[in-house]
Protein backbone atom coordinates (compact mmCIF):
# COMPACT_ATOMS: atom_id res chain seq x y z
CA UNK A 1 0.00 0.00 0.00
CA UNK A 2 1.30 3.76 -0.24
CA UNK A 3 0.19 6.81 0.50
CA UNK A 4 -1.12 8.65 -2.78
CA UNK A 5 -2.41 12.10 -1.95
CA UNK A 6 -3.32 14.09 0.77
CA UNK A 7 -6.33 16.38 0.61
CA UNK A 8 -6.49 19.43 2.97
CA UNK A 9 -9.55 21.48 3.59
CA UNK A 10 -9.97 24.29 6.38
CA UNK A 11 -7.33 23.00 8.13
CA UNK A 12 -4.57 25.90 9.56
CA UNK A 13 -3.41 27.57 6.47
CA UNK A 14 -4.57 25.72 3.95
CA UNK A 15 -8.46 27.18 3.77
CA UNK A 16 -9.51 26.38 0.31
CA UNK A 17 -8.95 22.91 -0.64
CA UNK A 18 -5.81 21.84 -1.16
CA UNK A 19 -4.33 18.40 -2.60
CA UNK A 20 -0.38 17.27 -2.38
CA UNK A 21 -0.09 14.43 -4.65
CA UNK A 22 2.53 12.10 -3.29
CA UNK A 23 4.99 9.95 -5.62
CA UNK A 24 7.06 7.16 -5.55
CA UNK A 25 10.05 7.14 -2.74
CA UNK A 26 11.24 10.24 -0.65
CA UNK A 27 9.13 13.32 -0.55
CA UNK A 28 10.60 16.58 0.71
CA UNK A 29 8.66 19.43 1.25
CA UNK A 30 10.35 22.81 0.33
CA UNK A 31 8.98 26.38 0.54
CA UNK A 32 9.64 30.07 1.98
CA UNK A 33 9.27 30.56 6.17
CA UNK A 34 5.56 30.63 7.17
CA UNK A 35 4.18 28.42 3.79
CA UNK A 36 2.89 25.76 5.30
CA UNK A 37 5.05 23.20 5.25
CA UNK A 38 4.53 22.02 9.05
CA UNK A 39 1.55 21.99 8.80
CA UNK A 40 1.53 19.47 5.62
CA UNK A 41 3.38 16.77 8.02
CA UNK A 42 0.56 17.70 10.54
CA UNK A 43 -1.78 17.47 8.36
CA UNK A 44 -0.69 13.87 7.37
CA UNK A 45 -0.11 13.01 11.35
CA UNK A 46 -3.49 14.08 12.06
CA UNK A 47 -5.26 12.35 9.69
CA UNK A 48 -3.50 9.32 11.21
CA UNK A 49 -4.64 10.03 14.45
CA UNK A 50 -2.48 12.09 16.03
CA UNK A 51 -4.64 12.61 19.53
CA UNK A 52 -1.66 15.27 21.28
CA UNK A 53 -2.57 19.44 20.34
CA UNK A 54 1.07 20.13 21.24
CA UNK A 55 2.08 17.59 18.93
CA UNK A 56 -0.04 20.17 16.35
CA UNK A 57 1.65 23.42 18.22
CA UNK A 58 -1.79 23.92 19.45
CA UNK A 59 -3.55 24.45 22.88
CA UNK A 60 -6.69 22.76 21.80
CA UNK A 61 -7.39 20.45 19.04
CA UNK A 62 -9.57 22.93 17.54
CA UNK A 63 -6.69 24.94 16.34
CA UNK A 64 -6.55 23.28 13.41
CA UNK A 65 -9.03 24.79 12.13
CA UNK A 66 -8.15 27.87 9.87
CA UNK A 67 -8.91 30.86 12.14
CA UNK A 68 -9.48 33.82 9.67
CA UNK A 69 -7.75 36.20 8.10
CA UNK A 70 -7.57 40.00 7.37
CA UNK A 71 -9.46 38.99 4.24
CA UNK A 72 -11.18 35.64 5.04
CA UNK A 73 -13.56 34.51 7.98
CA UNK A 74 -12.56 31.64 10.44
CA UNK A 75 -13.98 28.52 9.04
CA UNK A 76 -16.23 26.16 11.32
CA UNK A 77 -14.98 22.33 10.72
CA UNK A 78 -11.15 21.00 9.52
CA UNK A 79 -10.87 18.09 7.17
CA UNK A 80 -8.01 15.63 5.99
CA UNK A 81 -8.25 13.37 3.78
CA UNK A 82 -6.16 10.46 3.01
CA UNK A 83 -5.77 8.31 -0.01
CA UNK A 84 -3.98 5.23 -0.51
CA UNK A 85 -3.21 3.16 -3.29
CA UNK A 86 -3.70 -0.42 -2.46
CA UNK A 87 -3.16 -2.21 -5.72
CA UNK A 88 -0.67 -4.45 -4.24
CA UNK A 89 -3.30 -5.52 -1.40
CA UNK A 90 -0.73 -5.24 1.39
CA UNK A 91 -2.99 -3.29 3.73
CA UNK A 92 -3.63 -4.84 6.82
CA UNK A 93 -6.64 -7.58 7.59
CA UNK A 94 -9.98 -5.56 7.45
CA UNK A 95 -9.01 -3.11 5.21
CA UNK A 96 -7.75 -5.18 2.34
CA UNK A 97 -10.94 -5.52 0.09
CA UNK A 98 -10.37 -2.56 -2.39
CA UNK A 99 -7.58 -1.14 -4.42
CA UNK A 100 -8.42 1.97 -2.95
CA UNK A 101 -8.46 3.35 0.76
CA UNK A 102 -9.37 6.86 1.33
CA UNK A 103 -9.24 7.97 5.55
CA UNK A 104 -11.44 11.19 6.44
CA UNK A 105 -10.68 12.92 9.79
CA UNK A 106 -12.40 16.08 9.92
CA UNK A 107 -13.42 17.91 13.19
CA UNK A 108 -15.96 20.28 13.74
CA UNK A 109 -15.88 23.47 16.77
CA UNK A 110 -17.66 22.15 19.68
CA UNK A 111 -18.57 18.40 17.89
CA UNK A 112 -15.07 17.31 18.02
CA UNK A 113 -13.64 14.22 15.50
CA UNK A 114 -14.93 11.96 13.69
CA UNK A 115 -13.28 9.37 11.21
CA UNK A 116 -14.44 8.03 7.63
CA UNK A 117 -12.58 5.02 5.89
CA UNK A 118 -13.85 4.80 2.23
CA UNK A 119 -16.99 6.64 3.44
CA UNK A 120 -18.04 4.54 6.66
CA UNK A 121 -18.21 5.87 9.72
CA UNK A 122 -15.29 4.88 11.93
CA UNK A 123 -13.53 4.46 15.21
CA UNK A 124 -10.56 6.43 16.12
CA UNK A 125 -8.93 2.99 17.67
CA UNK A 126 -9.71 1.42 14.46
CA UNK A 127 -7.83 3.90 12.08
CA UNK A 128 -5.05 4.40 14.45
CA UNK A 129 -5.08 0.92 14.53
CA UNK A 130 -4.82 0.28 10.42
CA UNK A 131 -1.84 3.07 10.11
CA UNK A 132 -0.01 0.74 13.30
CA UNK A 133 -0.39 -2.53 11.37
CA UNK A 134 0.94 -1.08 8.71
CA UNK A 135 4.35 0.03 10.35
CA UNK A 136 2.82 3.54 9.91
CA UNK A 137 1.18 5.88 11.71
CA UNK A 138 1.12 9.58 13.54
CA UNK A 139 4.46 8.77 15.19
CA UNK A 140 6.19 7.21 12.20
CA UNK A 141 9.76 7.77 11.72
CA UNK A 142 9.29 7.82 8.12
CA UNK A 143 7.68 11.89 8.64
CA UNK A 144 10.97 13.77 9.61
CA UNK A 145 9.83 17.11 10.85
CA UNK A 146 12.88 19.99 11.09
CA UNK A 147 15.51 19.00 13.91
CA UNK A 148 14.52 15.64 13.87
CA UNK A 149 17.61 14.06 12.85
CA UNK A 150 19.95 15.73 15.39
CA UNK A 151 17.58 14.69 17.82
CA UNK A 152 17.49 10.95 16.86
CA UNK A 153 21.73 11.38 17.14
CA UNK A 154 21.28 13.18 20.84
CA UNK A 155 18.47 10.21 21.77
CA UNK A 156 18.51 7.80 24.66
CA UNK A 157 19.29 3.99 23.70
CA UNK A 158 15.69 3.30 24.88
CA UNK A 159 14.31 5.92 22.72
CA UNK A 160 15.79 5.28 19.46
CA UNK A 161 14.88 1.24 20.15
CA UNK A 162 11.46 2.55 19.80
CA UNK A 163 12.24 3.82 16.38
CA UNK A 164 13.24 0.66 15.75
CA UNK A 165 9.93 -1.07 16.78
CA UNK A 166 7.77 1.69 14.54
CA UNK A 167 9.67 0.32 11.72
CA UNK A 168 8.99 -3.17 12.48
CA UNK A 169 5.57 -2.71 12.52
CA UNK A 170 4.90 -3.83 16.48
CA UNK A 171 3.69 -0.55 17.58
CA UNK A 172 0.18 -2.01 16.85
CA UNK A 173 1.33 -5.15 19.57
CA UNK A 174 2.00 -2.35 21.98
CA UNK A 175 -1.69 -0.72 21.96
CA UNK A 176 -3.47 -4.31 22.02
CA UNK A 177 -0.94 -5.28 25.27
CA UNK A 178 -2.36 -2.27 26.89
CA UNK A 179 -5.93 -3.06 26.03
CA UNK A 180 -5.05 -7.09 27.33
CA UNK A 181 -3.61 -5.84 30.63
CA UNK A 182 -6.42 -3.57 31.19
CA UNK A 183 -9.07 -5.97 30.49
CA UNK A 184 -7.28 -9.09 32.98
CA UNK A 185 -7.08 -5.82 35.42
CA UNK A 186 -11.40 -6.03 35.36
CA UNK A 187 -11.35 -9.88 34.86
CA UNK A 188 -9.34 -9.83 38.19
CA UNK A 189 -11.69 -7.21 40.38
CA UNK A 190 -14.74 -8.98 39.51
CA UNK A 191 -13.05 -12.16 40.35
CA UNK A 192 -12.07 -10.69 43.86
CA UNK A 193 -15.82 -9.48 43.90
CA UNK A 194 -17.05 -12.72 43.41
CA UNK A 195 -15.33 -14.14 46.09
CA UNK A 196 -16.72 -11.60 47.99
CA UNK A 197 -20.11 -12.42 47.68
CA UNK A 198 -19.59 -16.37 48.31
CA UNK A 199 -17.73 -15.83 51.26
CA UNK A 200 -21.04 -14.13 52.46
CA UNK A 201 -23.38 -16.65 51.20
CA UNK A 202 -21.01 -19.68 52.89
P1 LIG B 1 8.99 27.54 8.79
O1 LIG B 1 9.85 27.22 7.60
O2 LIG B 1 9.22 28.92 9.30
O3 LIG B 1 9.05 26.49 9.88
P2 LIG B 1 6.54 26.50 7.59
O4 LIG B 1 6.63 26.57 6.10
O5 LIG B 1 6.78 25.16 8.22
O6 LIG B 1 7.46 27.60 8.27
P3 LIG B 1 4.07 26.46 8.97
O7 LIG B 1 4.62 26.52 10.35
O8 LIG B 1 3.59 25.14 8.46
O9 LIG B 1 5.11 27.07 7.97
O10 LIG B 1 2.84 27.48 8.78
C1 LIG B 1 2.76 28.62 9.54
C2 LIG B 1 1.59 29.41 9.04
O11 LIG B 1 0.38 28.73 9.30
C3 LIG B 1 1.55 30.73 9.79
O12 LIG B 1 1.36 31.76 8.84
C4 LIG B 1 0.35 30.60 10.68
O13 LIG B 1 -0.32 31.82 10.88
C5 LIG B 1 -0.53 29.67 9.85
N1 LIG B 1 -1.51 28.95 10.71
C6 LIG B 1 -1.27 28.04 11.67
N2 LIG B 1 -2.42 27.65 12.25
C7 LIG B 1 -3.42 28.34 11.63
C8 LIG B 1 -4.84 28.37 11.77
N3 LIG B 1 -5.50 27.60 12.66
N4 LIG B 1 -5.53 29.20 10.96
C9 LIG B 1 -4.90 29.97 10.05
N5 LIG B 1 -3.57 29.96 9.85
C10 LIG B 1 -2.82 29.17 10.64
Amino acid sequence: MRFSKLRLTGFKSFVDPTDLLIGDGLTGVVGPNGCGKSNLLEALRWVMGENRPTAMRGGGMEDVIFAGASTRPARNFAEVSLHIDNADRLAPTGFNDSDHLEIVRRITRDVGSAYKVNGRDSRARDVTMLFADASTGAHSPALVRQGQISELINAKPKNRRRVLEDAAGIAGLYQRRHEAELKLKNTDANLTRVDDVLEQLT
